[in-house]
């Protein structure tokens, strides 16, 4: 195989010939995609099984079909995105031509996670795709039969001289950071968001970095305690809580905590009515270091389980797991969970969680519970996150006309959608003028004058908006 250097060399030779920019090749490509998702559903599902013995509704809703219909939106505006976007003028460039032009970047580095190994690569390779650019992807290597199953499936697919699928772990990744890119996409946790953000500095290269950290939730007592629970232990169980923005911890009252407790009991029994350990709806954790770092966190917090708790090393099973009375210095509450544990931390009130919030990192995600307004607009005017859901969890990703993406030490930069396209796109200034009236120019040439001051101060000043007739023309 070609070194990575030789690797890149040759996309970015390939992108300068300027194959990638038509709509047809991108078309082409998009489309290409669709069929490797449409033809390789049942391959597609089995592999996120093997991987994480992921459901097959969760693999076809969270991750095959999340893509296609993405996919295909993108597909049906990608001629409307790609226009060039007309921007409003000054009196003196009334009779210019000034656009936004998208242009692809070049050659994009897209580092996808485990947890969602499909939705993490395919989503911002056919974004970067749909802007024009080459792409070289490197799948998680802790997803191991995804990964090679990509690895496999797009060559087959997407133009081979543009899309290269690079498969390995740490040293492999390592080694493609110190090529240059004119794009690095990156999924992960927030220690190699750094090293990833380090490697790019060297060539200033723009990242976009979709980092994780804990997902807070409130519950007032002014809700519905069962459609809360229900809400939050499928937000904890769903890929068995190896998810970016599953909720992490709660924070109540001592109270809504018992009333909490005894509806997720119930909740659990619905969902899981045999035992979650023979329920087909059910992941796992995805190895035995995985495995082995959630269940040191409930071995050492024995005294706290409410519910749950069982684990078996031989497939990586950790049950459901509700841990109560948790106090923020427990080890439960150092890091990011990850799994499908639990903790409740009681609080006095919502002033107290907020002051706890803004105190730590702003999360990936933030869940309020309550149907009290002053409670709601407590937490939405007074804390920042990625993306704020009120009375769900994880429901906010699949809009996809909202922003996917952190603040701060959860991430910088954004998808889904459109933005996918944007984000892969750069915004190109252009100003088209005439060589024509060459005297109206003079005012701005040297020799300086007064007269010619106060000529452009007229011609260019902006006043505070009165609404009159010529406002739109900045009067
Ligand atoms: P991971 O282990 O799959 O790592 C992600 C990628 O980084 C992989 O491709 C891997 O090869 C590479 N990598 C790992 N160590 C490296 C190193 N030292 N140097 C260079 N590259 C390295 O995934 P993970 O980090 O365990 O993923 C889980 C984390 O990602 C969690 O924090 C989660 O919240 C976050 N996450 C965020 C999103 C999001 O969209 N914001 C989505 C999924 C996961």
């Amino acid at each position: 195989m070609a070194s990575f250097t030789e690797l890149v060399n040759g996309m970015k030779t390939t992108f300068r010939t300027g194959k990638t920019k038509s709509y047809e090749w991108r078309r082409q490509q998009l489309e290409g995609v669709l069929k490797l998702m449409d033809e390789n559903r049942e391959e597609i599902a089995a592999a996120l099984n093997k991987d994480l013995h992921k459901p097959k509704l969760e693999a076809v809703v969270f991750e095959i079909d999340f893509c296609r219909n993405d996919l295909v939106d993108t597909m049906n505006n990608l001629k409307e995105w790609m226009k060039p976007e007309k921007v409003k003028k000054s009196l003196l460039n009334l009779m210019d031509s000034a656009y936004i032009k998208k242009e692809p970047y070049g050659v994009a580095l897209v580092i996808g996670a485990w947890n969602y190994p499909i939705q993490l690569t395919i989503l911002p390779l056919f974004g970067a795709l749909a802007a024009g650019n080459c792409v070289l992807l490197k799948p998680s290597e802790v997803s191991w039969n995804t990964a090679q199953l990509l690895e496999k499936l797009v060559p087959k697919y997407l133009d081979n001289d543009c899309v290269k699928v690079v498969n390995g772990g740490v040293t492999e990744t390592t080694a493609l950071l110190k090529e240059r890119y004119d794009y690095i996409f990156y999924t992960g946790n927030t220690f190699v968001g750094k090293i990833v953000m380090k490697a790019a500095s060297e060539y200033l290269t723009p990242v976009t970095l979709e980092l994780g950290g804990k997902s807070p939730v409130y519950v007032d007592k002014n809700c519905d305690y069962k459609a809360v629970a229900n809400r939050l232990i499928w937000g904890k169980t769903c890929n068995a809580g190896q998810t970016c923005i599953a909720p992490d911890y709660v924070m109540c009252t001592k109270d809504v905590q018992e009333q909490l407790i005894q509806n997720m009991k119930t909740t659990l029994g619905e969902f899981f009515p045999d035992d979650p350990s023979q329920s087909e709806s059910y992941g796992r954790m995805v190895n035995s270091r995985h495995f082995q770092r959630v269940k040191k966190m409930i071995d050492s917090n024995q005294d706290s389980i409410a519910i749950g708790g069982d684990t078996n090393e031989k497939d990586n099973y950790i049950s459901p797991t509700i841990l109560k009375d948790v106090k923020f210095t427990d080890s439960a509450m150092n890091e990011e969970i990850f799994g499908p544990v639990l903790p409740i931390v009681t609080v006095k009130d919502e002033d107290a969680a907020i002051e706890h919030i803004v105190s730590g990192e702003k999360p990936l995600a933030m869940y309020v519970f309550s149907n009290d307004k002053t409670v709601k607009d407590k937490f939405r005017n007074s804390t920042s996150s990625g993306g704020l859901v009120i009375n769900d969890t994880m429901m906010h990703a699949g809009v996809m006309t909202l922003p996917f993406g952190g603040v701060g030490n959860s991430g910088m930069g954004a998808y889904h959608g459109k933005l996918t396209f944007d984000t892969f796109s750069h915004n190109r200034a252009c100003l088209e003028r005439e060589l024509k009236m060459e005297s109206l120019q003079s005012i701005r040439y040297p020799p300086y004058t007064e007269k010619n001051l106060s000529v452009i101060g007229w011609l260019s000043k902006k006043n505070p908006k009165k609404g009159g007739f010529f406002s739109f023309l900045g009067f």
